[in-house]
C-alpha cells in the first residue's frame, strides 16, 4: 500500500549506471574484505554485518533472516595405504615373524594444501580442512578401484566388464558431472567409500607442458584440493531434512538419506593420491581395453597408467569423522524501494559462504553485487531516481552445502515469490576466468543480448563488446541446469531466472575451484589484476537489472521460448524407437504417434499465442514511449492495458510448473527445464521426455507428452480466443 511517486522516465538510467561503473571500481576493496578469512555456511558473522551495513549505506532497507539447517563440520580424517602381504611374502619373510601376515601402513596421504608464503590467506590456523559437505562419517578398510569420472555410464561400463565394486573404495576424478552424483552412483554400485581427486589432465595449463604451478605460474598447484558438497543435488536441493518445506525453528524433519550419501568420501589432491593410484598399474582392466573411451588419453598423471585395479596387495583405510548438527545460517537482504508505479519486484542475489577465502566463488559475485548497489545509489543521489519496481538484493548463506539459504527462502516465501517476483538474477562466480557464460530462461534472452551490446569487452585495437565476444564462441544463450541459487526460483517456483559470470577459458590460469588457492592473491595477481572483469560483470548485470526495472511493459519475449521448445520437442520425439509409435497405454485410445502429432499442433497454437503476446508488448511499449501517438481518450486505458499485459508476462513461466513434479523427484516442478538427473549441473529440456528416453520407458514418454500437451493447450486456446476478441473489436 505504498503511495505512488511519479516515475521520471526521462532519465537514461542505463547510461548513468555504465558511466558510474566505468569511472569508479571498488570491486577489489570488497574482494579483499570478503576473502580475508574462510567463511563456511553459518560462519563469518562479521560479513553478515558488513553486507547488511553496506546495503543500508547504499540506501537499501536491509535485514537478515536465519534458517536452521542440518549440516556437517569436519572433525578429523585420514587416508592410509596398506600393504597386504601375500602368502609368498610371508614365506620369504619366514613364518617365525608373527606379524608378517598383518597389513602394513606404507603411506599416509596428506589431506591439506601447502601454505604458500606468497599467498597470505593460505597460511594460518583458521583454514578450513578439506572435506565434503554432507559426507557421511565412516572408517573403512578395503581394496580400491579407479572409476574415471564416476559417471553413471562409467560405473555401468566397468560393471559390464566384470569389475566388482562391492565394498571397494572407489577413486574417481573431478569433472563431467556434479560431485555428489559420483558418490551416489558409487553408493548404488556397492562401494564402501569414495575418493575424488583433481586430475591435471582436465586443466588447460599443465606442469607437464612446462608451465609452472601456482603461485609461480598458471598451472595447478599439485597440492590443491577441491572441497564441495556431495548432496544428491538433482534429487532435491536445500536442507536434506526438510525437502519442500522451510527449515524454520520447530520444522518437522525427515530422514536425510534420500538426498545425501551413506558412505564416506574425501577430496584429494593429485599429488597425494598418486602413490595410491600407481599401485593399480597393470592391475584390473587396462584403460586401452575400455570400449569407446578416452580413459587413457584424458588423464594427466604420467606415472599412473589408468588401470582400474584392484591390486590385491594393497588396501586403503579411509577415516572420515564429521560432526552433524542443526546449525543456523544467515541470509542478508536489502530492498531498493521503487516509486511503486509498477507492481512486483526483481530479485538479484549472490551467495556469501565459501569453502576458503573464495575470491572467485562466490566473492567475485559478492563484490559485483555491492558494485551494482553502489552505482544505483549514486544515481539516486544525483538525480533523485528510483526504480519503477522494487529491487530486492539477497546475499545467500549455505549455497555451498546445497543451495541452503536460497532454497529455504524460496520454500518459506513461496507464495509471495510466486505472486510478486518478476525475475531472479543470479551471480555466483562473477570472475573465474575471462569468458562470459550466461544461462537463462529464454524469455530474458533478448534483454540479455541488448545489455551485452552495451558493455565493452576489450578496448584493444578494435573495441569489442561482450556481445561480440560471447557470440563468437556461442550460438545462443544457454539453458539453466543447477549448481547455484537460481534453482529454487526457476525449477521449483517457475520464476524466470538468469545466471552469469566469466568462466575459465584456455588462456586463463588454472582456476583453483573450492581450494585455498581461490584467494585474493590469485585473483589480484593472476586472474583479474585491477578487477577489470569484476567491473565488466557489474556493468552487464547492472544494465540487465535496469532494463528490467525501468521498462513500463516488462522486457520479456516469448516467441523465442516457444521456438526453443518446439526444437526440443522435435529433437526428443525424433529419437524414439519406431516400435513406440503404436503404443497405447491401458484405458487410453490414442497411439503415441497420434498424441505426438496432436501435441505438435498444440505447439503451433502456443507459438501463435507467444507472437500475439510479443506484438502486444511492443505496441504497448511504443504507446508508453510516445504518449502523443495515443488519442487522449485512450490514455487512461493505456495504463490498465499495460498493467494487464505485465501480469500476463509476469505469470508466463509459472505455466510450466507442474504441481506433482518430475517423476521420482517431485521437488523439481518445471516441465521445460531441470537439472539433469545424472549430471546435476547440466540442464536438460523437457526432463520428463529426456528421462523416459534414457530409461527406454515408453509409458513415461506417453505420460509426459500428455502433460506437455495439456499445459500448452491452455495458452494455445487463449491465442484463438484473443484473435476472436480482436476480430470483434475491429
Ligand atoms: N555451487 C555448489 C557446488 O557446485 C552447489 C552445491 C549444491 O548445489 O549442492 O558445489
Ligand atoms: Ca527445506
Ligand atoms: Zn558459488
Ligand atoms: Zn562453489
Amino acid at each position: 500500500n505504498k503511495t505512488e511517486l511519479p516515475h521520471d522516465t526521462s532519465i537514461d538510467v542505463s547510461a548513468l549506471l555504465l558511466n558510474i561503473l566505468k569511472s569508479s571500481n571498488y570491486a577489489g576493496d570488497w574482494s579483499k574484505i570478503y576473502t580475508a578469512h574462510p567463511h563456511l555456511a553459518g560462519q563469518g558473522l562479521d560479513l553478515v554485518e558488513f553486507t547488511q551495513n553496506k546495503f543500508a549505506e547504499y540506501g537499501l532497507a536491509s535485514w537478515n533472516e536465519t534458517y536452521e539447517v542440518y549440516m556437517n563440520l569436519p572433525v578429523e580424517n585420514s587416508l592410509s595405504l596398506l600393504e597386504i602381504p601375500t602368502s609368498s611374502d610371508a614365506t620369504k619373510a619366514g613364518v617365525r615373524y608373527l606379524n608378517s601376515s598383518e597389513p602394513r601402513v606404507v603411506y599416509e596421504a596428506s589431506l591439506i594444501e601447502d601454505p604458500l608464503k606468497e599467498d597470505p590467506t593460505t597460511i594460518g590456523d583458521d583454514l578450513t580442512p578439506a572435506f565434503h559437505g554432507y559426507s557421511a562419517s565412516g572408517n573403512v578398510t578395503a581394496e580400491y578401484v579407479y572409476v574415471n569420472y564416476g559417471t553413471k555410464s562409467d560405473f555401468k561400463t566397468l560393471g559390464e566388464l566384470g569389475v566388482d565394486f562391492t565394498d571397494k573404495i572407489c577413486i574417481v576424478k573431478y569433472g563431467s558431472i556434479f560431485r555428489g552424483l559420483k558418490v551416489k552412483f558409487a553408493q548404488e554400485a556397492g562401494c564402501s567409500g569414495v575418493i575424488i581427486y583433481s586430475d591435471p589432465g582436465d586443466d588447460y595449463f599443465k606442469e607437464a607442458d612446462g608451465y609452472k604451478p601456482y603461485p609461480k605460474g598458471p598451472a595447478r598447484n599439485p597440492s590443491s584440493i577441491q572441497r564441495g558438497s556431495v548432496q544428491f543435488l538433482s534429487q532435491v536441493p536445500g536442507d536434506p531434512t526438510t525437502p519442500g518445506k522451510p527449515s524454520v525453528p520447530g520444522a518437522k524433519r525427515t530422514d536425510p538419506y534420500k538426498s545425501i550419501p551413506k558412505i564416506p568420501s574425501l577430496p584429494m589432491s593429485f599429488r597425494s593420491v598418486l602413490p595410491i593410484l600407481e599401485k593399480l598399474n597393470g592391475h584390473g582392466i587396462a584403460c586401452s581395453d575400455i570400449p569407446d573411451s578416452t580413459w587413457c588419453t584424458s588423464g594427466g598423471l604420467s606415472s599412473f597408467d589408468y588401470s582400474t585395479g584392484p591390486n590385491p596387495s594393497y588396501q586403503l583405510n579411509l577415516y572420515n569423522n564429521q560432526s552433524y548438527d542443526i546449525r543456523p545460517i544467515y541470509n542478508v537482504y536489502g530492498n531498493l524501494t521503487g516509486t511503486g508505479s509498477q507492481p512486483g519486484y526483481i530479485l538479484i542475489g549472490n551467495h556469501r559462504d565459501g569453502w576458503a577465502g573464495s575470491a572467485s566463488d562466490p566473492n567475485s559475485g559478492s563484490a559485483v553485487l555491492l558494485e551494482v548497489a553502489r552505482a544505483l545509489h549514486e544515481i539516486t543521489l544525483t538525480t533523485g531516481w528510483r526504480p519503477s519496481r522494487d529491487i530486492v538484493f539477497a546475499s545467500w548463506d549455505g549455497e555451498e552445502y546445497g543451495l541452503l539459504g536460497s532454497t529455504e527462502f524460496g520454500e518459506l516465501h513461496s507464495k509471495n515469490l510466486k505472486g510478486h517476483c518478476i525475475a531472479y538474477l543470479n551471480v555466483d562466480v562473477a570472475v573465474g576466468g575471462t569468458k562470459l557464460n550466461v544461462q537463462s530462461s529464454p524469455s530474458l534472452n533478448k534483454l540479455l543480448r541488448e545489455s551485452m551490446k552495451s558493455v565493452t569487452y576489450e578496448e584493444a585495437d578494435s573495441e569489442t563488446s561482450l556481445f561480440d565476444d560471447f557470440f563468437s564462441r556461442n550460438e545462443k544463450i544457454g539453458i539453466l541446469g543447477s549448481g547455484s541459487d537460481y534453482t529454487v526460483f526457476l525449477e521449483h517456483l517457475g520464476i524466470p531466472s538468469v545466471d552469469m559470470g566469466f568462466t575459465s577459458g584456455p588462456e586463463d590460469p588454472v582456476y583453483h575451484y573450492h581450494s585455498n588457492y581461490d584467494s585474493y592473491h590469485w585473483m589480484s595477481t593472476m586472474q583479474d589484476p585491477g578487477f577489470v572483469y569484476h567491473n565488466r560483470l557489474a556493468q552487464f548485470l547492472g544494465a540487465s537489472l535496469v532494463k528490467l526495472s525501468e521498462r513500463q511493459v516488462l522486457n520479456m519475449y516469448f516467441e523465442e521460448y516457444a521456438t526453443e521448445m518446439i526444437g526440443y520437442f522435435e529433437d526428443l520425439t525424433s529419437k524414439i524407437p519406431i516400435s513406440w509409435l503404436t503404443y497405447v497405454p491401458p484405458k487410453a485410445e490414442k497411439t503415441l504417434a497420434v498424441l505426438i502429432s496432436e501435441t505438435k499442433e498444440v505447439f503451433d497454437g502456443f507459438h501463435n499465442y507467444t507472437i500475439t503476446m510479443d506484438t502486444r508488448t511492443d505496441s504497448l511499449q511504443f504507446s508508453a514511449d510516445n504518449p502523443d501517438s495515443v488519442p487522449f481518450w485512450k490514455r487512461f486505458g493505456l495504463k490498465w492495458r499495460i498493467l494487464g499485459q505485465n501480469m500476463k508476462i509476469q505469470f508466463f513461466e509459472r505455466l510450466f510448473i507442474y504441481k506433482k513434479g518430475l517423476t521420482g523427484r517431485k521437488w523439481y516442478k518445471h516441465i521445460v527445464y531441470a537439472a539433469g538427473k545424472d549430471t546435476g549441473y547440466e540442464g536438460f529440456a523437457f526432463p520428463g521426455l529426456k528421462e523416459a528416453l534414457d530409461d527406454q520407458n515408453v509409458a513415461e514418454f506417453y505420460k509426459w507428452t500428455k502433460i506437455i500437451k495439456k499445459i500448452l493447450n491452455y495458452k494455445a486456446k487463449k491465442a484463438d480466443d484473443e484473435k476472436m476478441s480482436s476480430c470483434h473489436m475491429a
